[in-house]
């Protein structure tokens, strides 16, 4: 069996809950408490990523082994393994919710490999902790599916984020009311073995100065300026660093936003608490891509009556957020002005990022302030004529700069009365852009290359994710093996898999968990 190296950081450095035993309740001046996974009756390997699996130095044998799968699955431990489940606050909806935590995650410890690589494994719906709060600590199939597909996803779209390395079937079934509405339903249980160099949330420094534990608060600075940000932790301790790594979260922040916006993805529950402090994505629940562009969409229904967390306003959620960690972290600042510098630091990173996306996906050598215009004009039109974002994006790098037409994104229209409406808007918009490639520098391959690379042409369509669940419940994870290999490759046009590039089909407009989720997990 292969040996891993520990190297538990996170529980050695900062105050643990003194409580052993495990039941639900409020744990202060404590970052953590330990919590033994709750063992499942018939551990199995669903599916892995082999990418994650080799860089932590697993081979296919492994990831098969019956041993493994009890690991992946809290079962059994390793050694150096010393489980723990993390202490968080945070503002969901807007609303201070007080003491979250990690309510079903389960963190084995901090693995560090040959390469020097650390990286946190946590099993996500490994049983019941202190932070539980009435719920049952476990996960169902569909979304550890969704969670598992979707962090691979966006690693190889690019887009940072937390990791998956395997997706286990538990054997048990778990309650779950998937719309709330009073008809629970009993489901498949499993478990997703996530990996991260960190799973600290904005709430995580929320939760300790909510209770006036400035001491706490310190020292989890501290800790993740030293584990997380190293680079760093060089400047002179106190509000120089402090101010240096908040503007570094913010800048980080800003980037992820600006990707976000560049692939459609919609996270759906932009709570403080699913803010990762290194700028990953984080809790893969509710989230969704924009087939159609529509700024106003979100996938969430819990959230469908006021969209907060809406596709559109995501940058401006990631901001008010840092303000709720500006809030936090407060206390250690004599004067708020440097917290104050770095949300400005946000503003700018963002804008610069945006401008960034606008020059890759209109293929330009950089932004001027004009296309930042030609960009919203273009959005303008892809919603109110119905037009899904992937497939028009990828089409534009093949449009004939010669002869503007729509035939290269022809497909990317859902509506033929809406298409036949706006196609003279479109074609002179078309005219704009190659206008302003006559007038770029790049040569024809480069721009070529450059729009391919930041144009995806798979992305995890909800309808695409749905069906690969809809077939794992009958038994059959070939759906979740065949979307994982496809976003494996996410940039390239893969011949034979032009099914997982069309747009949504009609049937998976409104149907659940195509186009509706909830946060039922
Ligand atoms: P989420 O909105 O999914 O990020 O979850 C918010 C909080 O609820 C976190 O503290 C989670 O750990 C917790 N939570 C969500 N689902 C469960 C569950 N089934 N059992 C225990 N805690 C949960
Ligand atoms: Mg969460």
């Amino acid at each position: 069996m292969l040996r891993l190296d520990f190297d538990n950081r996170f529980i050695d450095e900062l105050p643990g809950d003194p409580e052993p035993r495990n039941f639900i309740r409020q744990v202060r001046g404590a970052a953590w408490s330990a919590v033994m996974p709750t063992p499942v009756c018939a551990p199995r390997v669903l599916a892995w990523s082999e990418d994650m699996a080799r860089r932590l130095g697993f081979d296919d044998g492994d990831m098969q082994d019956p041993a493994w799968a009890g690991v992946f699955s809290g079962n059994r431990l390793v050694p150096g393994m010393q489980p723990f489940a993390v202490n968080y606050g945070g503002h969901q909806f807007g609303h201070w919710a007080g003491q979250l935590g990690d309510g079903r995650a389960i963190s084995l410890g901090e693995a560090v490999t040959a390469g020097g690589e650390r990286w946190e494994l946590q099993l996500k719906g490994a049983g019941p902790t202190p932070y539980s709060r009435g719920a049952d600590g476990r996960a169902v199939l569909r979304s550890s599916i969704r969670e598992f597909l979707c962090s691979e996803a966006m690693h190889h779209l690019g887009v940072p984020t937390t990791r998956a390395l395997c997706l286990m079937g538990t054997g048990e079934q778990v309650e779950r009311d998937m719309f709330y509405d009073g008809h629970p339903q009993m489901e498949p249980g499993a478990v997703v073995c996530r990996v991260a160099p960190s799973f600290i949330r904005f709430g995580t420094f929320e939760l300790p100065a909510s209770r006036g534990d400035t001491g706490l608060l310190r020292k989890l600075v501290d800790f993740t300026i030293d584990r997380d940000y190293p680079h760093l932790a060089g400047l002179p301790a106190g509000e120089v660093r402090d101010a240096a790594w908040f503007g570094e979260v913010c800048e980080r922040t800003a980037g992820l936003m600006a990707e976000w916006m560049r692939v459609g993805f919609v996270h759906g529950v932009m709570n403080t608490d699913n803010l990762s402090i290194l700028g990953l994505t984080i809790d893969y629940g509710p989230y969704g891509w924009i087939d159609n562009y529509d700024p106003a969409w979100t996938p969430n229904t819990t959230d469908a009556q006021h969209g907060r967390y809406r596709f559109g306003q995501q940058p401006q959620v990631a901001y008010w957020n840092l303000g709720r960690l500006a809030g936090a972290l407060a206390p250690l600042f004599a004067d708020p002005a440097p917290l104050q510098e770095g949300l400005q630091r946000y503003v700018v990173a963002h804008t610069s990022a945006e401008r960034e996306v606008i020059a890759g996906k209109l293929g330009l050598a950089d932004c001027r302030d004009g296309d930042v215009d030609l960009m919203q004009d273009l959005r303008g039109l892809m919603a109110q004529a119905e037009v899904d974002m992937t497939l028009f994006f990828r089409g534009l790098m093949d449009v004939d700069s010669a002869l503007p037409r729509l035939a290269s994104v022809e497909e990317a229209f859902y509506d033929p009365a809406k298409r036949e409406q706006h196609a003279p808007e479109f074609v002179a918009w078309l005219g704009r852009l190659v206008a302003r490639w006559a007038d770029d520098p790049l040569p024809h391959a480069e721009r070529r290359e450059r729009m391919r690379l930041a144009n995806p042409r798979y992305v995890l369509r909800n309808y695409l994710a749905q069906q690969a669940i809809d077939r794992a419940h009958d038994g059959d994870l070939g759906g979740v093996h065949e979307l994982l290999e496809v976003m494996r490759a996410p940039y390239d046009d893969q011949p034979r898999r032009e099914a997982f590039a069309r747009r949504r089909p009609d049937w998976a407009r409104r149907k659940a968990g195509c186009s509706m989720l909830s946060c039922s997990s």
